[in-house]
């Protein structure tokens, strides 16, 4: 018998779907609905080079398109922090409450955010905001709302600055991070900085002795990324607002009143109580918020900031003025209760972790470590806290599984204090996922 010749093997050109053919498939309409069409038509050109490479059968085509397409129309992606920093800037700063997610979602259409439904008329933008605003620091005359603290301060600099002097301590010329340095945003603005005092010491007398014609106000700014201890001297809100010029106070973090566990944090009340006229600060460090600016103070100052052209390049939009409305009406907000979560409650999630995942042959261990405010608040406040410990090869395919944690020594810490608890159970299917691909 004649052996049968072998037949080349086809080409795998020939076998690759047509696009059109694999995108008539109504999972991917579907998607293409939900995620529009370039990315779905980016994922089947994906999976028919796979075809040609020889690493994908055909017929897999429009299944493995599918299932490469992310979640969602952006490449923003969710991630679960257990890196011990409540606030991490990385990592997007505070979470949003569920409360304030939902008030994002409800405003992202078309919205009354300017516009007076009872009237039939335009109305004044995002007055449920500023309402929220005021009631929530009835000592300020007034308040308005920006794009973050930089934004509150370039415009506070523009308006009642420019071609005029601010001044300010060596001290509190601080960088904020990421380069951003704040004598560099408020020279931009045209205003001069006056520098008074010394790097460790600075007293009511330094401010007194420069104040001037020229003065527009002085500015006090919390350095909230650093500290400097042994011999130093800082003059109180309380001794420079008699001085006569207005103390503009860049309180940083956003805390609106006292809190008794970060004693050290200024707060936009007590500011105001001690004479600062205005008061600026971020929306999504302790306040727990979107990222946005808030101005408080005297109401005149306000208005000439409301006036000045600049703001209308810093307002912000009706997705972060809902989800800011929402955190100051609704339920605390997830940073603040991070921020209060006691140590047998976190110690009591870690071991219920550490347990289900040692059933599945992890091996983890239950520690107590430190954990930080971060996000530039409450610089060397240590917060007890408890992680679940693994070994340091976890980092990596946790990462890819969207979970950063923190290293230290040989081993992997999920800090569970950054861990919102609605994301425990995700954290542990993480974790046994990470160990299977390991
Ligand atoms: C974080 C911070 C800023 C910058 O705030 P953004 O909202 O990020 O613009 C400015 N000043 C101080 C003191 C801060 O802590």
């Amino acid at each position: 018998m004649e052996p049968t010749p072998s037949r080349p093997p086809a080409d795998p050109r020939r076998s690759v779907p047509r696009t059109d053919a694999v995108l008539a498939d109504p999972r991917l309409r579907a998607a293409a609905d939900r995620l529009g069409r370039v990315l779905v038509k980016t994922a089947v050109a994906d999976a028919q080079h796979a075809v040609r490479a020889g690493r994908l059968a055909p017929e897999d085509v429009a299944d493995a398109a599918l299932a490469a397409l992310p979640e969602h129309a952006t490449t923003l992606r969710p991630v679960i922090n257990a890196t011990g920093v409540l606030l991490h800037t990385n990592l997007g700063r505070a979470p949003l409450s569920p409360a304030a997610r939902d008030a994002v979602l409800a405003a992202a259409g078309t919205t009354d955010v300017e516009y007076d439904l009872a009237a039939g008329r335009r109305g004044p933008r995002g007055t449920g905001t500023l309402d929220a605003l005021r009631a929530a620091c009835p000592a300020a005359g007034d308040v308005q709302v920006v794009n973050n603290n930089a934004a509150a301060l370039a415009l506070a600099a523009t308006a009642l600055a420019r071609g005029r002097e601010i001044v300010v301590s060596r001290g509190e010329m601080i960088e904020i991070g990421d380069g951003f340095r704040l004598p560099d945003l408020l020279t931009a603005t045209g205003a001069r900085l006056r520098e008074v005092g010394t790097t460790n010491r600075t007293t009511a007398a330094d401010y007194a002795a420069a104040l001037g014609p020229d003065t527009a106000f002085v500015l006090k700014v919390h350095p909230s990324n650093f500290r400097i201890e042994g011999f130093t001297a800082a003059a109180p809100i309380r001794e420079l607002a008699p001085l006569g010029a207005p103390v503009v106070a860049d309180i940083g973090s956003g805390l609106l009143a006292p809190d008794p566990l970060l004693p050290d944090e200024p707060d936009a009340a007590t500011a105001l109580a001690d004479g600062a006229a205005l008061v600026t600060a971020s929306a999504d460090k302790l306040l727990g918020g979107p990222q946005a600016g808030l101005l408080l103070g005297r109401r005149d100052l306000l208005a000439r900031l409301r006036r000045h052209p600049l703001y209308r390049a810093l307002r912000p939009d009706k997705t972060t003025l809902a989800a800011l409305e929402a955190t100051l009406r609704g339920p605390r907000p997830p940073a603040t209760r991070m921020l209060h979560a006691t140590r047998p409650a976190l110690r009591a999630r870690a071991e219920a972790l550490a347990a289900a995942l040692a059933a599945h042959g992890v091996d983890a261990a239950v520690t107590d470590t430190v954990a930080t405010v971060g996000g530039g608040a409450a610089p060397g406040v240590e917060l007890p806290s408890v992680a679940v410990a693994l070994p340091a090869h976890y980092e990596r395919p946790l990462r890819a599984r969207r979970v950063v944690g923190r290293m230290e020594g040989d081993r992997l810490l999920l800090d569970l204090r950054s861990v919102d608890p609605a994301d425990d159970r995700a954290l542990g299917a993480a974790v046994r996922t990470a160990r299977e691909g390991n």
